[in-house]
């Protein structure tokens, strides 16, 4: 007692504990013990820079019911490892090192990563150390390690056997500026302010002469993808004179957009477009609109009208306008016209490919056709708004939709069983089945495991 100090120091008294459990082996796992086995599967912390709160928090409850369950006389096999084939590895790496991957080959890449991580992991694997994390460290494993990766290989190989993955050109969730295709978990929601921009759009060949079509948007750059705009084909469409001339016929201009719409245009407008004063001067139910042709600017070619369930008129104007690809209303929109033709006009580093904003990027691409738009007279009213949009977790960039080649694994078609299997599990607390219960409901997409990068476990094909 008389060597106790009267103030406890955890940094002086800590160690010595710990060394303590170490020679002791109280936490070596011993197959042949006898007792009943309670093994513990940890996500393998990634290795992102060094632990934090988050960490603390998490791997501290899972140690209480390691610890509890030693004490209760379980043999609990409680391994250590290291989730370094990551993106966030990848980006450490490039950090700490002031490179980019793809400036580098592969293999120097890839060695660079190794390297780095081997410098990086005993101080890593410590922190768990000295928040006195239970496992069993002599048990160690990494999911870059060989043995690991011919693991993740066996199991494509026999998931590719079983028929349940496959590989196809199809529009996917991708980051500009990490340039790499990403999974639905790895979005997260962020607020923009931004402008609905209301657009109008020359309808050909009408009959009861010049019309614009009137449509709003949150994406003008993507213009020069647009592959459609839609009407709701049983609801009642108007065509409105304007109290100002058309440029063009130097009568009065006229516009087309839902019944619905024009009341809530009078009023929402009044401020902004003086002259208007809509008169509705016909009327239209939505199918008598339907293949009439819109020239959509800088459309690579004039799109027709077409019904779609998206498209209410007590929305906007009640003509939506599709692009390949303005977000998950246009890829599922595709899938409902398939007769449509997809136009690519982004490439994997975010730059459009095609049309007049070629060479740029979202965010310049806007700007300038906005100033396009007005300079051209079609760009009737800017609104300004706060929405939500989907970001990547990783780097809070904007996410885009681009069609490129991927691997996928077929899980829609197991949604049901994955709600069943996971009503098999106890859940603590409770409500974190109805979490689990509400992304299988929520999924959308196939699951895509291909990833456009150096360091990972490269697919086996
Ligand atoms: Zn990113």
């Amino acid at each position: 007692m008389a060597d106790l100090d009267t103030r406890y120091n955890p940094k002086l008294e800590e160690p010595k504990i710990r060394e303590f459990w170490e020679q002791q082996g109280v936490f070596k796992f011993n197959p042949k013990s006898g007792k009943p086995l309670y093994p513990i599967d940890t996500p393998p912390p990634t290795v992102s820079g060094k632990m934090h709160i988050g960490h603390a928090f998490s791997y501290s409850q899972q140690d209480f019911i390691a610890r509890y369950k030693r004490m209760r006389g379980f043999e609990v096999f409680y391994p250590f490892g290291t989730d370094d084939n990551g993106l966030a590895t990848e980006r450490l790496i490039e950090r700490l090192k002031n490179v980019r991957s793809k400036h580098m080959t592969r293999k120097d890449f890839v060695s660079l990563c190794l390297r780095t991580l081997d410098d990086l992991r005993p101080a890593f694997v410590q922190d768990w150390k000295n928040l006195a994390i239970s496992c069993d460290y002599s048990i160690f494993y990494s999911t870059i390690h060989p043995r690991c990766q011919k693991l993740s290989q066996q199991s494509f190989i026999s998931l590719y056997n079983d028929g349940r993955e496959y590989r196809r050109k199809a529009p996917i969730i991708f980051c500009p500026v990490c340039k790499t295709a990403i999974a639905q978990v790895e979005m997260e929601d962020s607020e923009r302010t931004s402008t609905l921009n209301y657009i109008k759009a020359k309808v050909e060949e009408l009959p009861e002469g010049n019309a614009y079509a009137i449509y709003a948007t949150t994406r003008p750059e993507l213009h020069p993808g647009c592959v459609g705009i839609s009407l709701d084909k049983e609801g009642t469409y108007a065509l409105v004179e304007l109290n100002r001339l058309d440029p063009e016929t130097q009568q009065a201009e006229r516009w087309i957009l839902s019944k619905e719409g024009v009341e809530k245009f009078k009023s929402e407008f009044k401020k902004d477009i003086p002259d208007m004063n809509l008169r509705i001067v016909k009327e239209w139910k939505g199918r008598e609109l339907i293949g009439k042709k819109v020239q959509i600017p800088f459309a690579q070619h004039p799109v027709p009208f077409s019904h779609d369930e998206s498209a209410k008129t007590e929305y906007g104007s009640g003509l939506v306008y599709y692009c390949t690809y303005g977000g998950l209303d246009c890829v599922e929109w595709m899938t409902r016209h398939p007769e449509v033709q997809a136009i690519p006009i982004m490439d994997e580093s975010g730059t459009y490919t095609l049309g007049p904003y070629k060479g740029m990027n979202s965010g310049d691409a806007r700007k300038k056709v906005l100033e396009d738009l007005e300079k051209m007279g079609l760009l009737i009213k800017k609104e300004h708004l706060k929405h939500v949009v989907n970001v990547h977790e990783r780097c809070a960039t904007d996410i885009e939709y681009i069609a490129t080649t991927q691997w996928f694994i077929r899980i829609l078609d197991l949604r049901e069983d994955l709600i069943q299997w996971g009503r098999e599990l106890k859940w603590y607390p409770q409500f974190m089945f109805h979490r689990y219960e509400n992304w299988a409901k929520g999924l959308k997409w196939d699951w895509c495991i291909s990833r456009q990068r150096h360091f990972g476990v490269p697919i086996p094909v």
